[in-house]
């Protein structure tokens, strides 16, 4: 695979298959495709090439393939560990998937939405409400992320309790192998047992196996009750034995529980405009409680209610507040994925996307404070997360007035502390985020080696040229 610039000969070529306006090589125009949102990586581009149709996406990689140039899918550049940045100081084209942007067909009976990759993920949320369908999937991010992106982080989000993640969500995927071929594979089947799965090898693959351009997505009943309390917990083991009470009273209607630490809510309170304090009392430590149900808005109101009181009377809820609008509920969870960027303004975070057996956060977070507290004294530890997943973003802030940069430099030094514990745990190190080339090292310290040198094979049978985003989630040889 080259990594020196490509001719002016092979980017003419490149420009031909989608045509002057969509390909990009002005250096002001590439910025916003270099760039992540955490600022952590920055990559280079010779160009940014923005296809319109799965035919232009598969002659682009046809020709990647010939002259073994290296391709970088992107969405809405929204991921957080730089699977979509090109790399800094090599010649990766940008393959940017937003004009991809069609729904194929909705069908309302058969319960799906078949869409191109490019769909933003609140367009994809609306056209399913618009048939009085739900496509659950719902993250801080749905705004811009795009499906392609979703499917290819496997991202998770704030129901994946009831509904899952996006490897639950879909039925069917199209895909443009790194050779140019199409596998349309957009079958609509909920069971289909016919050798390997190769939709669940995309998946989570963060384009690193071909580029998606379509796929068949699960839609659901709208619930007719949706309900959400705001309750102050004593503790974390507070938290977790409400989880396990909420699990037990509403079954498969408990969609959300997400745990928020008393420093979380300071931080969105000082800085994010709008979000307030919902309750008067101070406590340690909340959780946030989805509840939706099917049968009647009722029973959503009848469970939440039950759960408060029960929750109450064990002495793990310290007091409650249940939103009585829409409104408030937004508002709620507002509070809740405004959690990661309040904590800008507070100077440098070290942050974790870790998964832990959900009965062990408890202990988990006990020796992971203990530990990093250890080794940066005054850190301000805000961990939150979707707790009923067992995924908690174990976010750090530098200590109040401490040098920034000197706290971000021990970023990998705490990351293996808390890592550590997490294998301890028989935890995973990227819960939804993914391995990009943020964790790209750390994955081959922390699987063993039989698991690496598996996806190593796979990537070679899919891509033996190396051109499909190389150097993420395995180092390229
Ligand atoms: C505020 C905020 C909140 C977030 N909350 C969550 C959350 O709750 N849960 C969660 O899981 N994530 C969350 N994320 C992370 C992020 O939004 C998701 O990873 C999202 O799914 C990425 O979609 P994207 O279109 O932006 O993909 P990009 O960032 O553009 O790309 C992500 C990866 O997918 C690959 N890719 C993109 N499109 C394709 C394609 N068509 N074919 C092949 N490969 C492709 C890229 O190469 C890259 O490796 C959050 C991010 C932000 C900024």
């Amino acid at each position: 695979m080259t990594t020196t610039l490509p001719s002016p000969e092979l980017i003419a070529s490149f420009i031909d298959i989608v045509g002057s306006a969509n390909a990009l090589t002005n250096p002001a125009d590439l910025v916003p495709y270099l760039v992540e949102s955490r600022g952590l990586y920055k990559g280079t581009t010779p160009m940014v090439l923005r296809p319109g149709t799965v035919d232009e996406v598969s002659r682009i990689m046809k020709l990647a393939s010939a002259t073994r140039t290296a391709i970088v899918p992107q969405g809405g550049n929204t991921g957080h560990v730089a699977g979509q940045i090109p790399r800094e100081g090599k010649a990766d084209i940008v393959l940017s998937l937003q004009r991809l942007n069609r729904i194929r067909d909705i069908d309302p009976i058969g319960n799906v939405i078949v869409a191109d990759a490019g769909c933003i993920l609140a367009d994809i949320q609306k056209a399913a409400e618009e048939h009085d369908r739900l496509f659950p999937l719902s993250l801080g991010s749905e705004g811009s992320a795009r499906i392609g992106g979703n499917l290819s982080t496997n991202a998770g989000g704030t129901a994946v309790l009831a509904y899952g993640n996006m490897r639950q969500l879909c039925l069917g995927l199209e895909v443009v192998l790194p050779t140019g071929e199409i596998w349309d594979g957009l079958r609509r089947l909920k069971k289909d047992n016919t050798g390997y799965d190769l939709r669940d090898l995309f998946i989570g693959a963060e384009g690193t196996l071909g580029v998606i351009t379509g796929a068949v997505l699960k839609m659901f009943p709208r619930p007719l009750g949706h309900q959400v309390a705001f309750a102050g917990v004593g503790s974390v083991e507070h938290a977790l034995a409400l989880f396990d009470k909420a699990s037990s009273l509403c079954g498969a209607a408990l969609t959300g529980f997400e745990l928020m630490p008393r420093l979380g809510v300071e931080f969105t309170t000082r800085h994010i405009p709008g979000v307030r304090d919902p309750m008067a009392t101070v406590h340690p430590w909340y959780a946030l409680i989805d509840i939706s149900t099917s049968d009647s808005a009722e029973s959503a109101e009848r469970m939440v209610h039950e759960l408060l009181e029960q929750g109450i009377a064990a002495g793990l809820v310290e007091n409650a507040v249940i939103a009585t609008s829409e409104e408030q509920r937004k508002a709620l969870w507002h509070m809740r994925e405004s959690m990661s960027p309040a904590q800008k303004p507070e100077g440098g975070s070290i942050k974790h996307d870790v998964s832990v057996p959900v009965s062990s956060i408890p202990a988990f977070m006990k020796e992971a404070d203990a530990a990093v507290i250890k080794a940066i004294p005054g850190a301000r530890i805000c961990s939150f997360g979707h707790m009923g997943d067992g995924n908690i973003h174990y976010n750090i802030s530098q200590p109040v007035g401490a040098d920034k940069q000197a706290f971000l430099d021990r970023w990998r030094e705490i990351n293996a502390i808390v890592h550590g514990i997490v294998a301890s745990y028989n935890g995973s190190i990227s819960a939804e985020h993914g391995i990009g080339q943020l964790k790209r090292d750390e994955l081959a310290e922390v699987r063993p080696e039989i698991e690496i040198e598996l996806m190593r094979r796979i990537k070679h049978a899919f891509d033996p040229a190396g051109i499909m985003n190389p150097d993420k989630v395995l180092r390229a040889d």
